[in-house]
């Protein structure tokens, strides 16, 4: 038997993100598949001991990392060829590098989009897992893409479901997206329950293993609503046509319904490898590893609708994007700001929806037309949260960027 991929050209690939779960899963298919990828730029945060291993195995080009051990990571790399940056400027000069053919971008929240908006360059694949880019960057960042002749591929296993059931289907024929929400930890319980839950219990999510954001977004099911509000922006469809299912064994990743009544759905065992794999590999179906599907063994597929009373997010979240302006910006750092604070001991769970309705509520009707203005829109939605925060929370929030 040849080799099936011998002859293709390797893809240069530079990971926003390399030490977290969707990095760490990319370079994983990177290693099982040698001479299939090279990678060129590479940046994470604080965890030293990973930079230096993956530097060593992968030989990017740059390697950017958090300020704080930038010292000790140049030092370490001495000698190896790499060139070593640091904070968000190294981020961002990781995500302009040239000949990378495909940029993932990885980094959690807020903090991902300026590094995503450099590397939209011509005829680059942005592969993208940061929600947040799309959340808070929304039409400007469309705009960007199209004017620079980019291709947006999404890495989130819903919305990477949707664009493959779409895969050969035109958008006119389309009636309804379903997108599977798990259900998270706290499915079947009552918004009294979870007003004494702990950090730990809405860490122990049933079916995707996860950092510790998006894990507190799926038990909130903000993560839902801003997957809604993703699928929005990068399918081009309203809120009212994107509808959310329940189904507990997440083996079905998501739904198109067609106007003849047609649905395509796309199933898999839950494992990020596959909408990774997939986004950065020129849209191919490399073997990585993942368990295939038995049907037989997994035996019941369930669906239910969601609770909109014990988990207000989705419906938060189409109500962000009814009119235009600055509510989905204004919800998502509402959320970043009440997640931290959540996982530091300063808000109760149900806290975190306070700080949402809150800061929503204070969000202009503008649309902030360039990355300047939307960062400025970020510091100002930041400060609001922070100070709701404090004023609910007990203690005071941790600092926080920008
Ligand atoms: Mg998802």
């Amino acid at each position: 038997m040849s080799e099936p991929h011998e002859n293709l050209t390797r893809v240069g690939l530079s990971i926003l993100g390399s030490t977290g779960s969707i990095g760490r899963s990319a370079l994983d298919i990177v290693r099982s598949h040698p001479g299939r990828f090279s990678v060129r730029g590479l940046a994470c945060g604080k965890n030293f001991e990973e930079a230096i291993l993956q530097a060593r195995e992968f030989r990017p080009e740059v390697l950017s990392v958090d300020d704080s051990i930038y010292g000790r990571v140049r030092d370490a790399l001495t000698g190896t060829g790499v060139q070593v940056l640091a904070g968000g400027e190294g981020a961002c000069a990781v995500a302009a590098i040239e000949h990378a053919d495909v940029l993932l971008s990885a980094i959690v929240g807020e903090a991902g989009l300026a590094p995503t908006w450099e590397g939209i360059r011509p005829g680059r694949t942005i592969a993208l897992a940061n929600k947040e880019t799309l959340v808070v960057g929304g039409q400007t960042v469309i705009d960007r893409i199209r004017e620079k002749g980019a291709r947006l591929v999404p890495v989130d296993s819903e919305h990477s479901a949707i664009y493959q059931a779409m895969r050969g289907h035109p958008w006119s024929g389309v009636r309804r997206i379903i997108l599977t929400a798990s259900g998270g930890p706290f499915f079947g319980k009552t918004r009294s329950d979870l007003e004494q839950v702990s950090r730990e219990q809405a860490l122990n999510h049933p079916t995707w293993k996860m950092g510790p954001k998006i894990t507190i977004d799926s038990a909130t099911l903000l993560n839902k609503g801003l997957e809604l509000i993703e699928a929005r922006w990068l399918f081009d469809v309203p809120a009212d046509q994107i509808e959310v299912v329940v189904h507990r064994q997440s083996i079905i990743h998501s739904m198109v319904e067609f106007e003849d009544a047609s649905v395509l759905a796309q199933m898999g065992v839950p494992d990020m490898r596959g909408p990774i794999s997939y986004a950065i590999s020129g849209e191919e179906r490399l073997p990585i590893g993942v368990p295939f599907l038995d049907l037989v063994k997994t035996g019941t597929l369930t669906f239910f609708g969601p609770d909109h009373e014990t988990f207000p997010a989705i419906r938060l979240a189409a109500r962000s994007i009814l009119r235009a302006g600055q509510g989905a910006l204004y919800l998502n750092m509402a959320n970043e700001i009440a997640v931290k604070a959540f996982l530091a001991g300063q808000l109760p769970f149900t806290g975190i929806y306070e700080i949402w309705e809150r800061v929503l509520a204070e969000a202009p009707e503008v649309v902030p037309d360039s990355l300047g203005e939307i960062r400025k829109a970020v510091r100002r939605a930041t400060d609001l949260a922070m100070e709701a925060v404090s004023r609910i929370g007990s203690g005071s929030p941790a600092p926080v960027h920008p």
